[in-house]
């Protein structure tokens, strides 16, 4: 599957960035400033985690990144993306929630056909499509099933079938494993890299697990809340692939105990709320 090379982990800079966000803010309507002046570029092909504490924004970031909500100030651009006739850039991006929020009356296929079938395509014309988004996670065997018949490993994982039926170059991943035990965690996240290495895509993950973004991560972007913003953008610069042996490596608890004190000193920049 992966070749014996390892798969870069620094991003090429002369590159131009797959997404930019240059001086985001947000202000809910309530009075909330949730984001302040967040700059971040990130490049086709980085595993980005945007780890803080909660309430720091994360969510409200990946929702403007996704479209799924508006900056009050500032703009994301998608250099390297397509663009409509009026200018709005059309990058190719699934999102995949903390919740599987699966329709508990459909079955497996039915789920993961809906974004297809959302675009007008036939249960017929695409049941390729799913049945492979399903192998890619390992439930090709549960097409008929339904949710309540899985476990939430299981679910979790047929959300994010659903999200990979479209064929997308960009994943973003809003703590998707937060609620799964560790041993479905450390499992989901092994999948999820083995399928990274193999397509290529670029992650944006969202946690407030040192141990997970360390894990999976070329770069790390720690927030501080109160206003939202980044305090600290280290690379992870440990090889891929990374399996089990990884957890144990003097390098992998190197990037903790420094991503652990990041996280730390952007918690104590609010002691004095
Ligand atoms: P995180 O995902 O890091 O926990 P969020 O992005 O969900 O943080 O929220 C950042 C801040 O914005 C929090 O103070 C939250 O209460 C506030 N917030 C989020 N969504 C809304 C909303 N729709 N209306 C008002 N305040 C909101
Ligand atoms: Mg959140």
């Amino acid at each position: 599957m992966t070749s014996a090379t390892a798969h870069p982990y620094a991003p090429d800079l002369s590159m131009k960035p797959l997404v930019s966000l240059g001086g985001i803010s947000k202000v809910f309507s309530n009075g909330t400033t949730a984001l302040q002046n967040m700059n971040l570029d990130i490049r086709q092909g980085e595993f980005v985690s945007l780890l803080g504490p909660s309430g720091c924004g994360k969510s409200t970031v990946l929702r403007i990144i996704a479209g799924l909500g508006e900056p009050t100030t500032g703009a994301v651009e998608w250099p390297t993306s397509d663009h409509d006739a009026s200018g709005k850039a059309l990058p190719e991006i699934s999102f995949v929630f903390q919740e599987p929020t699966l329709m508990p009356w459909a079955t497996v296929f039915n789920n993961v056909w809906l974004p297809l079938r959302l675009k007008g395509i036939s249960k017929a014309a695409a049941r390729d499509q799913v049945l492979e988004a399903l192998a890619m996670v390992g439930l090709d065997k549960f097409s008929e099933a339904y949710p309540r018949e899985l476990s939430g490993g299981m679910k979790m994982r047929v959300s994010i079938a659903r999200a990979l039926v479209t064929r997308p170059k960009i994943l973003l991943m809003d703590e998707p494993f937060a609620a799964l035990d560790e041993i479905t965690r450390f499992k989901l996240n092994n999948d999820l890299l083995h399928l990274w290495e193999q397509f290529g895509w670029t992650v944006i993950f969202v946690t407030h697990s040192v141990f997970e973004s360390v894990y999976l991560s070329s770069r790390i972007v720690v927030m501080a809340a109160r206003p939202g913003r980044v305090v600290n953008d280290m690379p992870v610069e440990a090889p891929y692939p990374r399996d089990d042996a990884f957890r144990t490596s003097a390098i992998y608890n190197d990037y903790c105990r420094e991503a652990s004190a990041a996280l730390h000193a952007a918690m104590e920049a609010n002691d004095h709320l």
